[in-house]
């Protein structure tokens, strides 16, 4: 009944190496996961993609881009080169999508038509790599609040419009979007616009968690599906009937609460608001 549903590792704070989080995860009864670099890199890759596959697991995306934007042509080629490094991972990892958080201003800079126009060139060429690998990427827009320091892309028609000027629109897309409820729950044009990501067929990922009221900080204080304002079941409802089929990942990142809790406790848990509440 779990399967339909994956589990980002950043739910669990951290607490488990990847080896037991994947153990964990199957012995709930998920059907996915996705992983973080900061488990993966300078491990033996292979030794950990043949335990997620052994453990029945899928990986729905590997967790995330170093962010494009530079002061420098140099600085924006180091970024470039580091994620192309991160796709060589997915790829042995067999994930779905690498996700792409682009980043936000680069220190001491203002100029934000810049920064997003590093993050189309660096995607661009990031997506030529993903598709010599046989890896798809996965734009996530940001909530606005994040645009400084964590992406400069905000908008899921943003994020289309990105996809479109890179790829063009063609029928088996290689560069799509990774839809975050927490991100983009309070945009006015959201059900257009995910219907126009299903019509593009660029929906790659759905992630889910709630919106807190209040929130004590909006990096770590995700909630728990139920436990907020965001309306998951309707968009939920939306992002199927453009036609996505792929695993609804639960990315909760809650530094007071969730992540402070045995692992075994929140997978309990979101195996029940996952059907109560998704
Ligand atoms: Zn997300």
């Amino acid at each position: 009944m779990m399967q339909r549903f994956a589990i980002n590792t950043a739910t669990f704070g951290f607490q488990y190496p990847i080896e037991q989080s994947i153990d964990a995860i199957a012995a709930a009864g998920f059907g996915g996961v996705a992983p973080w670099r900061r488990e993966i890199e300078g491990q033996d890759v292979s030794a950990i993609a043949k335990r997620i596959r052994d453990a029945g697991l899928k990986v729905t995306g590997y967790c995330r881009s170093t962010y494009l934007p530079s002061l420098t042509r140099e600085g924006l080629q180091a970024n470039i080169e580091s994620n192309r490094r991160a796709l060589d991972d997915a790829a042995i990892l067999g994930a779905n999508s690498f996700v792409m958080v682009v980043g936000g201003l680069p220190k001491g800079s203002k100029d934000i038509a810049a920064a997003r126009a590093h993050v189309a060139e660096g995607t661009a060429q990031l997506l030529e790599h993903g598709r010599s690998l046989g890896v798809r990427i996965a734009l996530e827009p940001l909530h606005p609040v994040y645009t400084a320091e964590r992406s400069c892309l905000t908008l899921l028609s943003e994020a289309l419009n990105m996809c479109q000027q890179i790829e063009g629109i063609v029928s088996a897309p290689s560069l799509g979007v990774c839809l975050d409820v927490y991100h983009v729950w309070w945009d006015p044009n959201l059900k257009r616009d995910i219907a126009r990501a299903g019509v593009e067929k660029r929906i790659f990922g759905f992630h889910v968690c709630d919106w807190l009221v209040p929130t004590a900080d909006v990096l770590n204080d995700r909630g728990m599906m139920g436990d907020g304002v965001i309306d998951i079941p309707s968009i939920r409802a939306e992002v199927e009937k453009a036609g996505y089929q792929g695993l609804i990942e639960v990315e909760i990142f809650s530094e007071q609460n969730w992540w402070k809790r045995p692992v075994v406790e929140i997978l309990k848990v979101c195996a029940e608001r996952l059907t109560t509440s998704v």
